[in-house]
């Protein structure tokens, strides 16, 4: 774990590295060129230098053990810097994942010892052209090459596609086939019938190599099998699913930010109509005030899951989906909205919010796509919502209630109508057994995201309005900001699920007519609706905050607003 002060200077030599190294005008140089900046890459791994992947690294191996909250903040500035350059750091921390959680003690001594060392560079090779976000579809083949009837080593054949760093790594950890199963093996660049095509052209990132794999005949001795059992892969890759989501999440919440961070300067700037556009209601209260609020209840989402993690509660994958779905969601939408905040400008390349919306775009992709998250989440949330006979989210609700009981300012009561009617929705739908339709599955996993995350934020505005928030924890709000754009995702979080699930019960038939009311009267429409009120003075708020034009509020302590992290 590092402290804070380590940490800090940690980001600060990045940021001050970016600002030398990587101006706005060599990004977008590099971005048309479609140039990864491989000596970059290079210097950001290397230990005597920027050592960026020794964050990674557990101290035993020589790394500095960076906790999964310390992760998250690095993973977003980078992603502020450059979504590209960052997919290529954490390339090499997950394509070395499989060994910090499989391999043998030997093993990682070897491996993740030279990527603390060397700076080595790794590439996670899992999918394939016909195993994406089904890895059961797993083609590429291991066969065991057996001496004196002892397994010696093994030969790999297939291909890979889309392998981040891909053309540049050094080491590869290749997902194959073993008569017991998926498994992983570590593979050099350079070893005989192992090569790579040349790099994508591709949408966004262009700025990271991604290319294609082909593997024939690669012969690998049987010590590079991690862990050295075969058939654990997709154990293995399991295991850090909740760790590395929240990591993609971080690249979502950093590029939506860093769009929005163009944005809100450009506007106070930008004459339109004889004032300034930050001055007018119908642009700031579209285009960067929700966009805000969606980011900061993904940060939420983020940190709560990143304490959970170090606190050893285990892998949490849903709550790592949650965290990457609302993050990676709201990072596009804050991108788009972002161009669309520059008007023409926004639209050319010279302005980075254009490149920032294409690279973002990958983040809903990779590591998991948006669909795949709302399945996750959907299925095992619906599996609590069965064992508790339907009271798992009321019960969450009455939690929520009683810290609105304590904390009447951070919206939580509005996070348990939309609990209390995610719970309503669930019950309907298991009722007529509406989830037999894959598209209220899916649907659900939403409504469940956006219910949780309006409950966390509330949560973690009224741990930051007790000073109890963590001291790593991103302060660029402080209490009244927080609760007040915690009560606006509230707001948004209970009219989605009352809409959203009506649209689903009644549109998948899971409710007759004569029903109808009783369940919009379950659902809790009236309070929901009633719950709106004072959204539009909450939106001012967050935007003079935005601004720094924020008076101080009647009895409420306003500390000091930082406008840029
Ligand atoms: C730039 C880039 C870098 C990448 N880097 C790496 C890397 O380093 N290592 C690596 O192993 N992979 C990498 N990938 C691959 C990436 O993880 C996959 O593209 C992703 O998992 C989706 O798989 P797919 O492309 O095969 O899409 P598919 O799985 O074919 O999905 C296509 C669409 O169908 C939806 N869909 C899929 N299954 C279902 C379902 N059951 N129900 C409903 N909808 C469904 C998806 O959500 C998506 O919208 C990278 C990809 C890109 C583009």
């Amino acid at each position: 774990m590092l402290t804070k002060k380590t940490l800090q200077l940690s980001l600060k030599s990045l940021r001050d590295f970016a600002k030398k190294r990587l101006p706005d005008e060599e990004l977008i140089a590099l971005d048309q060129r479609d140039e990864c900046p491989l000596e970059i890459v290079r210097y950001m791994s290397n230990p005597d230098k920027l050592g960026i992947q020794l964050l990674f690294v557990p101290e035993e191996y020589g790394g500095l053990g960076g906790s999964t909250f310390d992760v998250y903040l690095i993973c977003e500035q980078m992603a502020r810097i450059d979504l590209g350059v960052a997919t290529s750091l954490f390339a090499t921390f997950l394509g070395s994942d499989p060994i910090t959680f499989g391999a043998t003690a030997e093993q990682k001594k070897k491996w993740l010892g030279r990527i603390a060392e060397e700076g080595v560079l790794f590439a996670y090779g899992a999918t394939e052209p016909e195993a994406g976000s089904d890895l059961g579809g797993l083609k590429t083949t291991a066969d065991r090459v057996i001496e004196n009837g002892k397994i010696v080593g093994y030969k790999i054949n297939g291909s890979k596609q889309w392998i981040s760093n891909g053309g540049i790594a050094d080491h590869y950890t290749i997902l194959a086939n073993t008569p017991a199963g998926p498994s992983w093996f570590v593979v050099d660049a350079g070893t005989k019938g192992f090569a790579h095509d040349k790099p994508e052209d591709k949408h966004g990132i262009r700025l990271s190599n991604t290319a294609a794999l082909a593997l024939n005949d690669v012969y690998v001795d049987a010590d590079r099998l991690v862990g050295g059992i075969e058939g654990q892969g997709l154990l293995q890759a399991q295991m850090v699913f909740g760790y590395t989501r929240v990591m993609v999440a971080a690249f979502g919440l950093g590029a939506g930010w860093s769009a929005l961070d163009r944005a809100i300067p450009y506007s106070t700037k930008r004459i339109q109509a004889g004032s300034p556009l930050s001055e007018k209601q119908g642009y700031t209260h579209k285009l960067i005030v929700p966009n805000v609020c969606r980011l900061e209840a993904g940060r939420a989402f983020i940190e709560a899951t990143a304490e959970r993690i170090d606190a050893g509660e285990g892998n949490l994958q849903t709550e790592g989906a949650i965290a990457k779905y609302m993050s990676t969601e709201a990072g596009n939408a804050a991108a788009d909205a972002s161009i669309q905040a520059l008007g023409g400008y926004g639209y050319t390349h010279e302005y980075m919010v254009e490149k920032i919306k294409r690279d973002v775009r990958i983040t809903t992709i990779y590591e998991g796509t948006s669909e795949i998250m709302e399945m996750t989440i959907s299925r095992d949330r619906w599996q609590l919502h069965l064992k508790t006979r339907g009271q798992h989210y009321h019960e969450l609700a009455r939690k929520v209630e009683a810290l609105h009981a304590a904390h009447p300012n951070v919206g939580a009561d509005v996070a348990a109508l939309a609990l209390h009617g995610l719970a309503e929705v669930m019950e309907k739908a298991r009722a007529a057994r509406l989830t037999r339709h894959q598209h209220i599955l899916l649907r659900l996993g939403e409504l469940i995201a956006y219910a949780e995350s309006a409950a966390t934020l509330a949560r973690r505005a009224a741990l930051k309005a007790e000073g109890r928030i963590n001291e790593k924890a991103n302060d660029r709000f402080d209490a009244t900001a927080q609760a007040t754009i915690s009560r606006i995702f509230a707001r948004e979080a209970a009219m989605k699920v009352a809409q959203d699930g009506l649209k689903c019960v009644v549109g998948a038939g899971g409710v007759s007519d004569a029903e109808l009311p009783a369940f919009e009267a379950a659902l809790g429409l009236s309070a929901i609706h009633r719950s709106q009120a004072g959204l539009l003075a909450d939106m001012d708020y967050v935007a003079e905050v935005l601004y720094g034009r924020a008076q101080k509020r009647p009895a409420e302590q306003l500390t000091e607003v930082a406008l840029h992290s």
